[in-house]
């Protein structure tokens, strides 16, 4: 499957020695290796192609831009596609987020707002300010100083001594903690945890707290607690903390919002934007921040920080042809819809299985956490190797699905479940059928182990 004897060797080299098959095509949520055989693609890649692959008026908006310019060097020229974009992304936007900063993917989108974040204390005089206070696990990008804010050890350990330790606080993980999301006491009691940090941290030197609104692999689809945004909003301006966004993962409409912080009616000081930003179709990422910051920023001399590609016209052209498709497609309230669908028939799998301890998410992010004991919610151990498992199972059957185990902590095997947000009932059968498929053959692997702790 993975590795034919006859393939060359590759010059190409990524995270490991794997080798996967070579991609002929992909079309909608479909897509073909060049031996012919058919995927459907139930993680959106990395939770990006939220539109599906090859989208006709994608394309031919990106032939297009393409045809008059592929590139202008944001020094030289100003470009229609990114003063467009920037335009309709401040529509979708929280209120008094007007201005927008566009990059190549979410790292850059991360330390780009990091970056003004401090800028502006600058500007406004407080340069004590530079702790950026996160939290365990999450995830906000590979350079350092966007893994300098990531809680996830088996990234971060082998870079620590290049890197500024920051502060952080445990993620709102009520199911593990025993605790109940809906009782709004449960969103206070973790937001609480965010104020004792920045009290003992000296408040006058945090700069920012950046969050998942909707967790993206690290906790997987880590739905907040009730009560508990809009807590962290509170606390943030008590402290004149900026909040941050990172809806690399969740924005761009995948839970029903366009951002998913609008599903608390929370305004953040900056928000960061990728992946399903331009769905995989060009690199594309943006930070977006509230007007006072941007212009503080550059009345005070401007703002040292740019990448080359910023404000690529192509990359642009890609992101607004995505966004026109979303809105005239309906698709965020398909997302609602059929993610409400394949929520509820992943919560049919506990039934069946009873290694799944918990199903989460919102509209079509979403995930399943595997352990070995529901009521105490023990993890498998990890030489088991199970959320590597069951993805290959999976891929074998010709379904993606992307997993992750945490680490550091609590330790466990969740796997996202994220397929395009052009899903129809007929996708979510045939996920669930290769899924159930998939969950069986992994009961065959780990079935003895489950008798052993019964
Ligand atoms: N932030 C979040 C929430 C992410 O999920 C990711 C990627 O998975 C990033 C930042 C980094 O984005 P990129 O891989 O495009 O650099």
């Amino acid at each position: 499957m993975t590795t034919s004897p006859e393939r060359p060797r590759s010059h190409l080299f990524y995270q490991s020695r794997r080798r996967r098959p070579l991609l002929d095509q992909a079309r909608g949520v479909y897509l073909w290796d060049v031996d012919g055989k058919r995927y459907l693609d139930g993680s959106s890649g990395a939770m990006v192609c939220n539109i599906g692959h090859s989208n006709e008026r994608v394309l031919e908006a990106m032939r297009r831009q393409m045809e008059k310019a592929t590139f202008g060097y944001r020094l030289h020229f100003e470009n229609e596609a990114a003063e467009k974009l920037a335009e309709k992304t401040a529509q979708l936007a929280p209120s008094g987020m007007e201005r927008a900063f566009f990059v190549s993917g979410g790292s850059e989108a991360v330390e780009s707002g990091i970056k003004l974040a401090r800028q502006y204390a600058l500007a406004k005089g407080e340069a004590l300010r530079w702790k950026v206070i996160s939290r365990f696990p999450s995830y906000h990008g590979a350079t350092l100083g966007a893994l300098a804010v990531t809680g996830y050890t088996p990234m971060t350990a082998p870079f620590e001594a290049m890197m500024r330790p920051m502060p952080k606080i445990p993620a709102p993980r009520a199911y593990l903690d025993g605790l109940d999301p809906d009782d709004p006491a449960t969103g206070a009691h973790y937001a609480e945890m965010l104020e004792r940090r920045i009290v003992e941290e000296g408040p006058e030197t945090v700069l920012a707290f950046i969050v998942e609104p909707v967790g993206g692999a690290s906790t997987g689809a880590l739905v907040p607690p009730a009560g508990y945004m809009r807590a962290v909003r509170e606390i943030c301006t008590k402290y004149g903390v900026l909040l941050i966004h990172d809806e690399v993962m969740s924005g761009g409409g995948r839970t029903g919002k366009f951002f998913a912080g609008e599903h608390w009616n929370v305004d953040p000081d900056i928000l960061v934007v990728s992946k399903g930003f331009a769905a995989g179709y060009a690199p594309l990422g943006a930070m977006l921040a509230q007007d006072h910051i941007v212009d503080a920023v550059l009345d005070d001399g401007g703002f040292i920080h740019g990448y080359t590609y910023a404000g690529n016209p192509l990359a642009c052209a890609a992101g607004l042809a995505v966004i026109e498709e979303i809105e005239n497609q309906g698709m965020m309230a398909n997302a609602a819809k059929i993610g409400a669908l394949l929520k509820e028939r992943l919560k049919g799998l506990m039934n069946r299985f009873p290694f799944i301890g918990d199903v989460r998410g919102e509209g079509l992010l979403l995930a399943f956490e595997l352990v070995s004991d529901r009521v105490t919610m023990t993890p498998f151990p990890a030489s088991l190797g199970l959320h590597d498992k069951l993805v290959e199972i999976a891929y074998s059957k010709g379904l993606i699905i992307y997993s992750r185990r945490t680490r550091g902590g609590y330790e466990g095997d969740h796997f996202l479940v994220c397929p395009p947000m052009i899903a129809t009932e007929a996708h979510v059968d045939e996920i669930m059928e290769t899924l159930t498929d998939s969950l069986a053959g992994l009961e065959a692997e780990i079935g003895p182990l489950l008798d052993r702790s019964a």
